[in-house]
């Protein structure tokens, strides 16, 4: 689960990590009011959207006044920051920044361990610095039950290159990162940028933190955190219908049974689309789960056909628990519901229990939209042939 910024900010003001204040308006009249909160002069409007790169796209504004701090948010809680609608916005005083630093701790897969990473060259693009100058950005894997120690702290700013006279007060922002990570159960806390201020202070100015949705059971405290806020349009509808929808970038619909699998039909779409004009790519990520009653196939189809980059459909069911006949059964019959809104042709792979009775289905309807296809790699190669080729 990734945390917004001001909610970032709040949990590290929790944990005595150095943030400005902040205050939250979803509207411009609330706006005003964080800003007399506040007191006066100088503050910063930011979008509070789960995605980066948000100073580039408009959503990081400074305004002198309250006039200009209320027109500001006005603006920014009109956008749209790479197809996040922002909900809110946060207030805080302007900072007078004199560095910018980078600073992350996360979970690394491909080591099984922790890992921190730092750079004196922050406020940038960190992907791109990565890529560009990977020498200015040190990397240090963390022992799990050390952490962060004093030690730790100032290897990291030494390697990293931190000028001498702020050692001390960075590493203690460092220490309490990790404070904060262990203590949330995170799998990712980022500041970009750490900065300096011009009179020397050190304080995390954006944060973004991401929460390990296994460890909620001993986190009540994570129920405040309500996920639909600047979510994709899509992706607020599939939550009210209780689906477990993602929104990708390309032009296939996916659905399928259990999050396994649909993992592997978007890797099998990718590869297929990698050998087609377009190179078209998987739409989103739905897993609809057991029991696919004609309802829930009904509403992913919807959702997923909503989506105006999508192109073909592909259904990928194994059929377990629920058997291929049931399957098929509420393809047919959610088609029936859909009507004219079903506008996409639809490529379908079965397999698993009562697969015979679920193709035999399917061929009796002879639905126009339907193909079927009796391998995965068949049915991901047709679905990708037909998004690229743009066929509605
Ligand atoms: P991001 O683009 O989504 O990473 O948003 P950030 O919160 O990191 O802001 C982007 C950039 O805006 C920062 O790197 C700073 O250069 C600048 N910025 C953010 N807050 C302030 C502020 O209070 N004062 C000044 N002068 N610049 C700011
Ligand atoms: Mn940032």
């Amino acid at each position: 689960m990734d945390l917004l910024e001001y909610q970032a900010r709040e949990l590290f003001e929790r944990f005595d990590v150095p943030v400005l204040a902040g205050r939250t308006a979803t509207t411009p009249e609330e706006a005003r009011q964080a800003y007399a909160e506040l007191g006066s002069g100088t503050v910063v409007v930011k979008a509070q959207v789960r995605t980066g790169g948000r100073g580039k796209a408009g959503g990081v504004k400074l305004a002198r006044s309250e006039e200009a701090a209320v027109e500001t948010a006005a603006e920014i809680l009109d956008l749209e920051i790479k197809g996040h609608p922002v909900d809110v916005v946060m207030l805080s005083p302007g900072a007078d920044i004199a560095e910018e630093f980078y600073f992350s701790i996360l979970l690394d897969r491909a080591t099984r361990g922790y890992l921190a990473m730092c750079s004196v060259e922050g406020g940038v693009d960190i992907e791109t610095l990565a890529e560009e100058r990977p020498e200015a950005l040190v990397k240090i894997p963390l022992d799990v039950d050390e952490g962060i120690t004093a030690d730790v702290a100032r290897r990291i700013v030494t390697e990293a290159g931190f000028p001498e006279d702020i050692h001390a007060p960075v590493g203690q922002v460092l220490q309490k990162l990790w404070t904060v990570f262990k203590e949330s159960d995170a799998t990712l806390v980022e500041v970009n940028p750490l900065v300096k201020t011009a009179d020397g202070t050190i304080l995390a100015l954006d944060g973004k933190v991401t929460l390990d949705e296994n460890a909620d059971f001993r986190h009540e405290e994570w129920q405040q955190y309500d996920e639909t806020t600047g979510q994709v349009d899509l992706e607020r509808q599939a939550r009210e219908l209780d689906l477990n929808y993602v929104k990708l970038d390309g032009s296939v619909g996916v659905i399928g049974n259990g999050a396994g699998l649909v993992m592997s039909t978007l890797d099998v779409v990718a590869a297929a689309g990698e050998e087609m004009p377009g190179k078209p790519k998987p739409a989103n990520f739905l897993d609809i789960g057991g029991g696919a009653s004609a309802q829930v196939m009904a509403n992913g189809l919807r959702i997923i056909m909503s989506d105006p980059q999508v192109k073909s459909v592909f259904v990928n069911v194994f059929g377990g628990i629920t058997a291929c006949s049931d399957v098929a059964n509420g393809i047919v019959n959610a088609l029936e519901m859909l009507g004219d809104e079903a506008r996409l042709p639809i490529v379908v792979r079965l397999d698993g229990n009562s697969v015979d009775v679920g193709k035999a289905i399917l061929a009796e309807a002879d639905h126009p939209l339907i193909t079927v296809k009796n391998t995965m790699d068949e049915a991901a190669r047709t679905a990708a042939k037909l998004a690229a080729e743009g066929k509605n």
